[in-house]
């Protein structure tokens, strides 16, 4: 009779690993890489929110579009802004402008024109075109943003406490059509020491 050492059946499942062994594989390298990655992105975009939050507290720099640009066409609109819904301004305003100015968004720091714009001239409001600021009240705060130390007059401006994302901050709005225009802080040049740190997208320069 002939006999003979038949192979194994499931020979091959001898090199496979166990699954105990799997798992400890990705325990000991894939997990710590993994976590690694994903705290990289988490502290990546940390950073890019505090910047943008605090930001509007010290910069200067934006991609605008409206540095000597001409006004929104408001001609056809309701001659009391206030009234106008946002689903209305939406219809009428740039995407850009409308975030920021109905929204209450901030644009990009260091993005702006009108951040390191320093002619001579007047500040407008790109909604409404409501005088805002003048060029010799213009300083570089260094935050990003378009800085002024005063407004061109006390009626140009609302000023509205803003707790959001845990901060005391005061929003600025335009004192016509009550767009976001940025924020007010204290640390800003004589004579008043005020920082008015406004988003450039929302503002209109006319060059003198
Ligand atoms: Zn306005």
């Amino acid at each position: 009779m002939k006999t003979s050492k038949a192979v194994p059946r499931n020979w091959y499942r001898f090199f496979l690993p166990s699954l105990t062994q799997i798992y400890h594989l990705f325990r000991i390298f894939l997990l710590p890489l993994l976590t690694k990655f994903f705290m990289r992105i988490l502290i990546f975009f940390f950073v890019i929110s505090v910047q943008s939050l605090c930001c509007q507290s010290n910069n200067q720099n934006s991609t605008v579009t409206n540095i000597n640009s001409k006004p929104i066409n408001m001609s056809n609109l309701d001659s009391n802004l206030q009234k106008i819904s946002n689903s209305e301004w939406k219809k009428k305003l740039p995407a850009d402008v409308y975030y920021v100015a109905r929204e209450k968004g901030t644009e990009r720091p260091y993005s702006s024109p009108l951040e390191d714009n320093y002619d001579s001239g007047t500040y407008y409001c790109a909604v409404c075109g409501n005088p805002l600021f003048k060029s010799n009240t213009k300083f570089n705060s260094g935050c990003g943003w378009p800085s002024f130390f005063e407004p061109v007059s006390k009626s140009s401006l609302i000023y509205k406490p803003d707790h959001s994302f845990g901060m005391n901050r005061t929003e600025v709005e335009c004192g016509k059509c009550h767009s976001h225009l940025g924020h007010l802080f204290d640390d800003g040049p004589p004579p008043t020491g005020l920082r008015y740190c406004i988003n450039g997208v929302v503002l209109r320069f006319d060059k003198q």
